[in-house]
C-alpha cells in the first residue's frame, strides 16, 4: 500500500519513571468539563450535572520534558488565553462499556497537562451555540508533562494538584475533589466512545483559571506524577 504523501509520525508524549526512555503515541484526547465544584461555580454553574465531553486533536499536545521549561507560542485570534490545571489519564487498555469497578485496569499512567483555553471565543461559543473546537482544540493547546505509569504515582484522593503562575499560586486543589472520579469518567466515556490504548483523558480543572500573558511562566504539578514548567512566548 502506498500513501499519497508520507503520512504523519503519531503524536507522542515521553514516559519518565520505570518505563523512561519510550514514548506513549497518543491516539485520542478527550477532555471533561467542569469536573470540580468550585470551578463550576466560577464559571457560572451549579457543579451537579452528569460529566460532558470535548475533544482536542492529538497533535495538540506540547509535550515538555520533566525539569525543562517548554515554550508555548500565545495563540491567533484571542486577548484571553486562560489556563487550566489538569490530571491526564493516559489509556493503555482499550474498551467499550467499562464499569468504573474494573476502569483503572485501563490506565496505563498519569500526567500534568494544562487544556489552554481561547476563553473569550469560548464564551462567544457558549452564547451563541455553536462548538468549543476553535476555543480548546487549536494548535498547543494541550501542555504535557512526561506520563508515568499508574502504579508508581500513588494517587490518592488527598493527591495536590497545583499551578504556579510567575510563582504566584493560581491553581489548587485535591483530587478528591474530582466531582467524578478518574474511575466514574471512564465508565462514562467508555459509554459514548470505545476507548483505545494512547487515548488521553483531560480529567477536569479546579477553581482558579485565570489569563496568561506573554513571558508568564506557568508551573504545574501533581504530588507524586510530576511537574510541567512552560513558558507563553509570542506567536
Ligand atoms: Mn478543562
Amino acid at each position: 500500500m502506498t500513501f499519497v504523501f508520507t503520512p504523519f509520525a503519531p503524536a507522542a508524549v515521553p514516559v519518565q519513571g520505570g518505563a523512561a526512555g519510550a514514548l506513549f503515541p497518543v491516539h485520542r484526547i478527550y477532555c471533561v468539563g467542569r469536573n470540580y465544584v468550585e470551578h463550576a461555580i466560577e464559571m457560572g454553574h451549579s457543579g451537579r450535572e452528569a460529566p460532558f465531553f470535548f475533544m482536542k486533536p492529538a497533535d495538540a499536545v506540547l509535550p515538555v520534558a520533566e525539569g525543562t521549561l517548554g515554550t508555548m507560542r500565545y495563540p491567533t485570534l484571542t486577548k484571553s488565553l486562560h489556563h487550566e490545571l489538569e490530571l491526564v489519564v493516559a489509556i493503555g487498555k482499550g474498551g467499550r462499556d467499562i464499569p468504573a469497578a474494573k476502569a483503572l485496569e485501563h490506565v496505563w499512567g498519569y500526567a500534568v497537562g494544562l487544556d489552554m483555553t481561547r476563553r473569550d471565543l469560548q464564551n462567544d461559543a457558549k452564547k451563541l451555540g455553536r462548538p468549543w473546537c476553535i476555543a480548546k482544540g487549536f494548535d498547543e493547546s494541550a501542555p504535557i508533562g512526561p506520563i508515568k505509569r499508574a502504579e508508581e504515582c500513588g494517587l490518592t484522593a488527598d493527591t495536590k494538584i497545583s499551578l504556579l503562575v510567575n510563582g504566584q499560586p493560581r491553581q489548587a486543589s485535591t483530587l478528591g475533589k474530582l466531582i467524578w472520579s478518574v474511575a466514574e469518567v471512564i465508565e462514562h466515556l467508555s459509554k459514548a466512545w470505545e476507548l483505545r490504548p494512547g487515548d488521553l483523558i483531560f480529567s477536569g480543572t479546579p477553581e482558579g483559571v485565570a489569563a496568561v500573558e506573554v513571558g508568564d511562566v506557568l508551573s504545574a504539578k501533581v504530588d507524586g506524577v510530576g511537574t510541567l514548567d512552560v513558558k507563553i512566548v509570542a506567536g
